[in-house]
Protein backbone atom coordinates (compact mmCIF):
# COMPACT_ATOMS: atom_id res chain seq x y z
CA UNK A 1 0.00 0.00 0.00
CA UNK A 2 1.26 3.35 -1.02
CA UNK A 3 1.55 5.82 1.60
CA UNK A 4 -0.55 9.17 1.31
CA UNK A 5 1.47 12.28 1.71
CA UNK A 6 0.16 15.52 2.60
CA UNK A 7 2.95 18.20 2.29
CA UNK A 8 2.53 21.33 4.01
CA UNK A 9 4.83 23.84 2.44
CA UNK A 10 5.51 22.08 -0.50
CA UNK A 11 8.12 24.68 -2.15
CA UNK A 12 10.13 25.61 0.74
CA UNK A 13 13.63 23.86 1.61
CA UNK A 14 12.31 20.78 3.75
CA UNK A 15 9.40 20.49 1.33
CA UNK A 16 11.28 20.43 -1.94
CA UNK A 17 13.87 17.25 -0.12
CA UNK A 18 10.74 15.54 0.73
CA UNK A 19 9.99 15.57 -3.02
CA UNK A 20 13.26 14.11 -2.90
CA UNK A 21 12.20 11.85 -1.29
CA UNK A 22 9.14 10.79 -2.86
CA UNK A 23 11.20 10.41 -6.21
CA UNK A 24 13.70 8.14 -4.78
CA UNK A 25 11.25 5.48 -3.69
CA UNK A 26 9.00 4.95 -6.67
CA UNK A 27 5.82 3.15 -5.78
CA UNK A 28 5.84 3.93 -2.04
CA UNK A 29 4.17 7.12 -1.81
CA UNK A 30 1.05 9.25 -3.00
CA UNK A 31 0.64 12.68 -3.13
CA UNK A 32 -3.02 13.60 -1.81
CA UNK A 33 -1.80 17.54 -1.01
CA UNK A 34 0.72 19.96 -1.53
CA UNK A 35 0.88 23.76 -0.44
CA UNK A 36 2.18 26.79 -0.68
CA UNK A 37 1.89 30.51 0.40
CA UNK A 38 2.66 32.07 -2.44
CA UNK A 39 4.96 30.39 -5.19
CA UNK A 40 2.18 29.12 -7.55
CA UNK A 41 4.42 28.56 -10.22
CA UNK A 42 6.81 25.96 -8.58
CA UNK A 43 3.06 24.65 -7.20
CA UNK A 44 1.82 23.94 -10.17
CA UNK A 45 4.74 22.33 -11.68
CA UNK A 46 5.07 19.87 -8.13
CA UNK A 47 1.89 19.36 -8.64
CA UNK A 48 2.42 18.16 -12.35
CA UNK A 49 5.08 16.05 -11.88
CA UNK A 50 3.68 14.29 -8.69
CA UNK A 51 0.04 14.23 -9.84
CA UNK A 52 -0.98 15.85 -7.27
CA UNK A 53 -4.87 14.98 -6.12
CA UNK A 54 -5.33 18.50 -4.59
CA UNK A 55 -3.27 21.77 -4.11
CA UNK A 56 -3.76 24.71 -1.63
CA UNK A 57 -2.24 28.29 -2.27
CA UNK A 58 -2.39 29.99 1.07
CA UNK A 59 -2.43 33.80 -0.88
CA UNK A 60 -6.20 33.65 -1.73
CA UNK A 61 -5.32 36.50 -4.55
CA UNK A 62 -3.41 33.66 -6.75
CA UNK A 63 -6.15 31.03 -6.52
CA UNK A 64 -6.60 31.97 -10.61
CA UNK A 65 -3.49 31.63 -11.80
CA UNK A 66 -3.02 28.58 -9.85
CA UNK A 67 -6.38 27.27 -11.16
CA UNK A 68 -5.34 28.46 -15.00
CA UNK A 69 -2.25 26.17 -14.68
CA UNK A 70 -3.78 23.50 -13.65
CA UNK A 71 -6.95 23.93 -15.91
CA UNK A 72 -6.11 20.34 -18.02
CA UNK A 73 -5.44 18.38 -15.04
CA UNK A 74 -7.27 16.29 -12.41
CA UNK A 75 -5.80 18.22 -9.55
CA UNK A 76 -8.02 19.92 -7.35
CA UNK A 77 -7.47 23.60 -6.27
CA UNK A 78 -7.79 25.49 -3.42
CA UNK A 79 -7.24 28.65 -2.01
CA UNK A 80 -6.57 30.07 1.63
CA UNK A 81 -5.89 29.14 5.48
CA UNK A 82 -9.15 27.49 6.06
CA UNK A 83 -9.11 25.16 2.86
CA UNK A 84 -5.36 24.12 3.96
CA UNK A 85 -6.36 22.57 7.36
CA UNK A 86 -9.66 21.18 6.12
CA UNK A 87 -7.49 19.60 2.99
CA UNK A 88 -4.97 18.51 5.89
CA UNK A 89 -7.83 16.46 7.97
CA UNK A 90 -9.66 14.96 4.75
CA UNK A 91 -9.48 10.91 4.45
CA UNK A 92 -7.43 10.83 1.31
CA UNK A 93 -4.12 11.52 3.98
CA UNK A 94 -1.76 8.63 5.87
CA UNK A 95 0.87 11.30 7.22
CA UNK A 96 0.99 15.45 7.40
CA UNK A 97 4.65 16.53 6.93
CA UNK A 98 4.54 19.88 8.19
CA UNK A 99 6.79 21.65 6.26
CA UNK A 100 5.33 25.64 6.77
CA UNK A 101 7.12 28.25 8.72
CA UNK A 102 6.13 30.15 11.70
CA UNK A 103 2.94 30.33 13.66
CA UNK A 104 1.12 29.86 10.32
CA UNK A 105 2.47 26.09 11.28
CA UNK A 106 0.36 24.88 14.44
CA UNK A 107 -2.95 24.92 13.19
CA UNK A 108 -2.58 22.30 10.64
CA UNK A 109 -0.39 20.44 12.85
CA UNK A 110 -4.06 20.72 15.29
CA UNK A 111 -6.21 19.69 12.37
CA UNK A 112 -3.77 16.49 11.29
CA UNK A 113 -3.66 15.32 14.76
CA UNK A 114 -7.46 16.07 15.54
CA UNK A 115 -7.87 13.95 12.31
CA UNK A 116 -5.79 11.00 13.60
CA UNK A 117 -3.06 11.42 10.87
CA UNK A 118 0.55 10.76 11.55
CA UNK A 119 2.56 13.78 11.55
CA UNK A 120 6.55 14.36 10.42
CA UNK A 121 6.68 17.61 12.17
CA UNK A 122 9.60 19.96 10.87
CA UNK A 123 7.31 23.35 11.83
CA UNK A 124 9.11 23.19 15.07
CA UNK A 125 7.40 26.35 15.98
CA UNK A 126 4.25 24.17 16.45
CA UNK A 127 5.60 23.16 19.22
CA UNK A 128 7.16 26.31 20.93
CA UNK A 129 4.18 28.11 20.27
CA UNK A 130 1.56 25.08 21.63
CA UNK A 131 3.77 22.51 22.81
CA UNK A 132 1.38 21.30 26.12
CA UNK A 133 -2.08 21.55 24.07
CA UNK A 134 -0.26 19.50 21.02
CA UNK A 135 1.09 16.75 22.90
CA UNK A 136 -1.64 16.43 24.72
CA UNK A 137 -4.03 16.00 21.31
CA UNK A 138 -1.03 13.75 19.84
CA UNK A 139 -1.82 11.41 22.86
CA UNK A 140 -5.68 11.90 22.89
CA UNK A 141 -5.73 10.59 19.37
CA UNK A 142 -3.32 8.18 19.70
CA UNK A 143 -1.49 10.42 16.48
CA UNK A 144 2.52 9.50 16.28
CA UNK A 145 4.81 13.10 15.88
CA UNK A 146 7.92 11.41 14.35
CA UNK A 147 10.31 14.76 13.89
CA UNK A 148 12.08 16.45 10.91
CA UNK A 149 14.60 18.71 12.62
CA UNK A 150 17.80 17.31 12.41
CA UNK A 151 18.50 17.10 16.02
CA UNK A 152 15.26 15.46 17.32
CA UNK A 153 15.31 13.13 14.53
CA UNK A 154 18.75 11.74 16.39
CA UNK A 155 17.36 11.95 19.80
CA UNK A 156 14.52 9.58 18.99
CA UNK A 157 16.66 7.55 16.69
CA UNK A 158 18.92 6.93 19.97
CA UNK A 159 15.73 6.45 22.45
CA UNK A 160 14.53 3.73 19.68
CA UNK A 161 14.42 0.57 22.04
CA UNK A 162 15.07 2.38 25.19
CA UNK A 163 13.06 1.89 28.17
CA UNK A 164 15.61 3.42 31.14
CA UNK A 165 14.66 6.84 31.65
CA UNK A 166 17.24 9.52 30.23
CA UNK A 167 19.41 10.98 31.87
CA UNK A 168 20.32 14.28 29.54
CA UNK A 169 19.54 15.30 26.07
CA UNK A 170 22.83 16.95 24.77
CA UNK A 171 21.55 19.07 21.69
CA UNK A 172 24.03 19.64 19.16
CA UNK A 173 24.80 23.58 17.63
CA UNK A 174 27.06 24.06 14.83
CA UNK A 175 27.02 28.32 15.92
CA UNK A 176 25.14 29.90 13.04
CA UNK A 177 26.59 32.06 10.26
CA UNK A 178 28.52 34.43 13.51
CA UNK A 179 30.09 31.68 15.30
CA UNK A 180 33.52 32.89 14.66
CA UNK A 181 32.72 36.70 15.02
CA UNK A 182 33.81 38.77 17.91
CA UNK A 183 30.94 39.94 19.60
CA UNK A 184 31.67 43.63 19.31
CA UNK A 185 31.24 42.81 15.19
CA UNK A 186 27.87 41.81 15.67
CA UNK A 187 26.41 45.35 15.94
CA UNK A 188 27.26 45.88 11.79
CA UNK A 189 26.70 42.18 10.47
CA UNK A 190 24.83 42.46 7.28
CA UNK A 191 21.23 40.45 5.87
CA UNK A 192 23.92 38.87 3.45
CA UNK A 193 26.45 37.55 6.26
CA UNK A 194 23.73 36.13 8.70
CA UNK A 195 21.84 34.05 5.64
CA UNK A 196 25.14 32.34 4.91
CA UNK A 197 25.44 29.34 7.40
CA UNK A 198 28.54 27.68 7.41
CA UNK A 199 26.83 24.00 7.16
CA UNK A 200 23.04 23.75 6.16
CA UNK A 201 21.15 25.09 2.96
CA UNK A 202 18.03 26.28 4.65
CA UNK A 203 14.56 28.68 4.61
CA UNK A 204 15.52 32.48 5.68
CA UNK A 205 13.92 32.12 8.93
CA UNK A 206 15.54 29.11 9.88
CA UNK A 207 18.64 30.63 8.74
CA UNK A 208 18.19 33.98 11.00
CA UNK A 209 17.00 31.77 14.07
CA UNK A 210 20.59 29.98 13.61
CA UNK A 211 22.51 32.84 13.65
CA UNK A 212 20.74 34.36 17.10
CA UNK A 213 20.11 31.15 18.32
CA UNK A 214 16.91 31.63 18.66
CA UNK A 215 16.51 28.47 16.95
CA UNK A 216 18.83 26.52 19.13
CA UNK A 217 16.31 27.70 21.87
CA UNK A 218 13.41 26.61 19.89
CA UNK A 219 14.77 23.42 19.72
CA UNK A 220 15.03 22.87 23.56
CA UNK A 221 11.56 23.84 24.20
CA UNK A 222 10.73 21.57 21.06
CA UNK A 223 12.77 18.76 22.95
CA UNK A 224 11.16 19.34 25.98
CA UNK A 225 7.98 18.89 24.30
CA UNK A 226 8.55 15.82 22.23
CA UNK A 227 9.93 13.41 24.65
CA UNK A 228 9.05 15.18 27.84
CA UNK A 229 12.60 15.53 29.32
CA UNK A 230 12.45 18.59 31.84
CA UNK A 231 14.91 21.84 31.04
CA UNK A 232 17.53 20.60 33.63
CA UNK A 233 17.89 17.86 31.38
CA UNK A 234 18.65 19.19 28.03
CA UNK A 235 21.91 20.89 27.73
CA UNK A 236 23.57 22.46 24.01
CA UNK A 237 26.39 21.62 23.14
CA UNK A 238 28.53 23.70 20.11
CA UNK A 239 29.99 21.08 17.35
CA UNK A 240 30.66 23.56 14.55
CA UNK A 241 31.17 20.22 11.78
CA UNK A 242 27.42 19.20 12.49
CA UNK A 243 28.39 15.67 11.85
CA UNK A 244 27.15 14.50 15.61
CA UNK A 245 23.41 15.72 15.23
CA UNK A 246 22.49 14.91 18.89
CA UNK A 247 22.90 12.24 21.57
CA UNK A 248 21.00 11.35 24.75
CA UNK A 249 23.11 10.15 27.56
CA UNK A 250 21.60 7.16 29.79
CA UNK A 251 21.73 6.51 33.79
CA UNK A 252 23.97 3.80 33.58
CA UNK A 253 26.48 6.85 31.70
CA UNK A 254 26.42 5.01 28.49
CA UNK A 255 25.71 8.00 25.57
CA UNK A 256 24.26 7.03 22.35
CA UNK A 257 25.01 9.53 19.18
CA UNK A 258 23.26 10.05 15.45
CA UNK A 259 26.23 10.92 13.13
CA UNK A 260 26.05 11.47 9.72
CA UNK A 261 26.37 14.19 6.98
CA UNK A 262 24.69 17.26 6.95
CA UNK A 263 21.49 16.18 4.86
CA UNK A 264 17.99 16.76 5.52
CA UNK A 265 17.31 14.19 3.37
CA UNK A 266 17.94 11.52 5.80
CA UNK A 267 15.85 12.93 9.07
CA UNK A 268 13.13 13.29 6.20
CA UNK A 269 13.11 9.75 5.10
CA UNK A 270 13.44 8.11 8.40
CA UNK A 271 10.28 9.60 9.34
CA UNK A 272 9.00 8.68 6.42
CA UNK A 273 9.66 5.33 6.71
CA UNK A 274 9.85 4.89 10.08
CA UNK A 275 9.59 2.51 12.03
CA UNK A 276 11.34 1.24 9.35
CA UNK A 277 14.62 2.85 6.99
CA UNK A 278 14.63 3.34 3.53
CA UNK A 279 17.69 1.79 1.40
CA UNK A 280 19.10 5.16 0.20
CA UNK A 281 22.22 5.24 -2.30
CA UNK A 282 24.93 8.17 -2.53
CA UNK A 283 27.79 8.87 -1.01
CA UNK A 284 28.18 7.31 2.54
CA UNK A 285 29.53 8.98 5.56
CA UNK A 286 33.63 8.51 5.45
CA UNK A 287 35.23 9.20 9.38
CA UNK A 288 38.60 9.59 7.90
CA UNK A 289 37.36 12.33 5.89
CA UNK A 290 36.07 14.38 9.26
CA UNK A 291 39.16 12.89 11.55
CA UNK A 292 38.26 15.96 13.87
CA UNK A 293 35.45 16.34 15.84
CA UNK A 294 35.16 19.04 18.11
CA UNK A 295 32.74 20.10 21.14
CA UNK A 296 32.55 23.49 23.10
CA UNK A 297 30.53 25.62 25.55
CA UNK A 298 28.14 28.01 23.96
CA UNK A 299 28.96 31.56 24.54
CA UNK A 300 25.58 32.74 26.19
CA UNK A 301 26.63 35.93 26.79
CA UNK A 302 27.32 36.20 23.08
CA UNK A 303 23.96 34.55 22.23
CA UNK A 304 21.50 35.60 24.66
CA UNK A 305 18.83 33.98 22.85
CA UNK A 306 19.47 30.52 24.26
CA UNK A 307 18.50 31.50 27.99
CA UNK A 308 15.60 33.69 27.17
CA UNK A 309 14.34 30.51 25.52
CA UNK A 310 15.04 28.36 28.69
CA UNK A 311 13.27 30.67 30.93
CA UNK A 312 10.63 30.93 28.22
CA UNK A 313 10.60 26.72 28.69
CA UNK A 314 10.29 27.52 32.29
CA UNK A 315 7.49 29.64 32.42
CA UNK A 316 5.47 27.78 30.70
CA UNK A 317 2.21 28.90 29.61
CA UNK A 318 2.19 31.32 26.71
CA UNK A 319 5.45 33.04 27.33
CA UNK A 320 7.37 30.52 24.50
CA UNK A 321 4.45 31.59 22.34
CA UNK A 322 5.29 35.44 23.05
CA UNK A 323 8.90 34.90 22.35
CA UNK A 324 8.05 33.16 19.09
CA UNK A 325 5.90 35.87 17.72
CA UNK A 326 8.17 38.79 18.93
CA UNK A 327 10.84 36.66 17.10
CA UNK A 328 8.66 36.51 13.82
CA UNK A 329 8.12 39.87 13.64
CA UNK A 330 11.94 40.94 14.22
CA UNK A 331 13.34 38.19 11.72
CA UNK A 332 11.11 39.40 8.74
CA UNK A 333 11.90 43.15 9.73
CA UNK A 334 15.38 42.39 9.39
CA UNK A 335 15.36 40.68 6.29
CA UNK A 336 13.43 43.65 5.22
CA UNK A 337 16.40 45.56 6.11
CA UNK A 338 14.34 47.51 8.83
CA UNK A 339 16.00 46.58 11.84
CA UNK A 340 19.48 45.80 13.27
CA UNK A 341 20.23 41.87 13.59
CA UNK A 342 20.92 42.83 17.55
CA UNK A 343 17.55 44.43 17.63
CA UNK A 344 15.66 40.71 17.07
CA UNK A 345 16.65 39.93 20.55
CA UNK A 346 16.15 43.56 21.83
CA UNK A 347 12.49 43.04 20.92
CA UNK A 348 12.12 39.73 22.03
CA UNK A 349 12.89 41.01 25.57
CA UNK A 350 11.21 43.91 24.79
CA UNK A 351 7.87 41.82 23.63
CA UNK A 352 8.44 39.30 26.81
CA UNK A 353 8.62 42.44 29.15
CA UNK A 354 5.69 43.71 28.03
CA UNK A 355 2.84 40.49 27.01
CA UNK A 356 -0.04 39.27 28.87
CA UNK A 357 1.02 35.78 30.65
CA UNK A 358 -2.06 32.94 30.76
CA UNK A 359 -0.87 30.09 32.78
CA UNK A 360 -2.72 27.15 31.06
CA UNK A 361 -3.79 28.83 27.25
CA UNK A 362 -6.55 26.96 25.45
CA UNK A 363 -5.85 27.34 21.56
CA UNK A 364 -7.37 30.96 21.13
CA UNK A 365 -4.64 31.73 23.92
CA UNK A 366 -2.22 30.64 21.96
CA UNK A 367 -3.96 32.86 18.96
CA UNK A 368 -4.13 35.88 21.27
CA UNK A 369 -0.64 35.91 22.37
CA UNK A 370 1.11 35.67 19.23
CA UNK A 371 -0.85 38.45 18.19
CA UNK A 372 -0.18 40.61 21.28
CA UNK A 373 3.54 39.37 20.31
CA UNK A 374 3.21 41.11 17.00
CA UNK A 375 1.84 44.17 17.98
CA UNK A 376 4.08 45.03 20.47
CA UNK A 377 7.21 43.70 18.37
CA UNK A 378 5.83 45.83 15.77
CA UNK A 379 5.22 48.98 18.15
CA UNK A 380 9.07 48.32 19.47
CA UNK A 381 10.65 48.31 16.04
CA UNK A 382 8.39 51.35 15.08
CA UNK A 383 6.81 49.11 11.78
CA UNK A 384 3.20 49.79 10.96
CA UNK A 385 1.15 47.02 11.80
P1 LIG B 1 10.99 27.75 3.77
O1 LIG B 1 10.85 29.19 4.02
O2 LIG B 1 12.05 27.29 2.82
O3 LIG B 1 9.60 27.14 3.24
C1 LIG B 1 8.39 27.41 3.89
C2 LIG B 1 7.23 26.81 3.13
O4 LIG B 1 6.00 27.15 3.77
C3 LIG B 1 7.10 27.33 1.70
O5 LIG B 1 6.47 26.33 0.92
C4 LIG B 1 6.15 28.54 1.86
O6 LIG B 1 5.45 28.85 0.66
C5 LIG B 1 5.20 28.01 2.93
N1 LIG B 1 4.67 29.06 3.80
C6 LIG B 1 5.38 30.02 4.42
N2 LIG B 1 4.56 30.77 5.18
C7 LIG B 1 3.32 30.29 5.02
C8 LIG B 1 2.04 30.67 5.52
N3 LIG B 1 1.89 31.73 6.33
N4 LIG B 1 0.97 29.92 5.16
C9 LIG B 1 1.12 28.87 4.35
N5 LIG B 1 2.29 28.48 3.81
C10 LIG B 1 3.39 29.17 4.16
O7 LIG B 1 11.16 27.04 5.20
P2 LIG B 1 12.02 25.75 5.57
O8 LIG B 1 11.67 24.63 4.65
O9 LIG B 1 13.43 26.13 5.74
O10 LIG B 1 11.48 25.44 7.03
C11 LIG B 1 10.19 24.86 7.26
C12 LIG B 1 10.12 24.44 8.72
O11 LIG B 1 11.07 23.40 8.94
C13 LIG B 1 10.47 25.56 9.71
O12 LIG B 1 9.70 25.45 10.86
C14 LIG B 1 11.93 25.29 10.04
O13 LIG B 1 12.29 25.76 11.32
C15 LIG B 1 11.95 23.76 10.00
N6 LIG B 1 13.27 23.18 9.69
C16 LIG B 1 13.88 23.46 8.51
C17 LIG B 1 15.12 22.92 8.19
C18 LIG B 1 15.75 23.16 6.86
O14 LIG B 1 16.79 22.55 6.58
N7 LIG B 1 15.21 24.00 6.02
C19 LIG B 1 15.83 22.08 9.17
C20 LIG B 1 15.08 21.81 10.36
C21 LIG B 1 13.85 22.35 10.61
P3 LIG B 1 6.10 29.86 -0.44
O15 LIG B 1 7.23 29.11 -1.08
O16 LIG B 1 5.00 30.13 -1.39
O17 LIG B 1 6.55 31.08 0.32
Amino acid sequence: MKQKLAILGSTGSIGVQTLDIVRENPGRFEVSLLTARRNWEQLARQAREFDAATVVIADKSLYAPLRDALADTDTKVFAGADALEQAVGGGDVDTVVNALVGYAGLHPTVAALEAGKKVALANKESLVVGGAYVMRLAEEKRAPIVPIDSEHSAIFQCLAGERSPVRRLIVTCSGGAFRDLGREALASVTVEQALRHPQWQMGAKITIDSSTLVNKGFEVIEAHWLFGTPAERISVLLHPQSIVHSMVEFEDGAIKAQLGTPDMRMPISYALFFPARAVRSGERFDFLRHPQLTFAEVDRAKYPALDIAYDCLRRGGTAACTMNGANEVAVAAFLARRCAWLDIVRTIEYVLGRATFVERPSLADYAEANAEACRLAHDFLGLQS
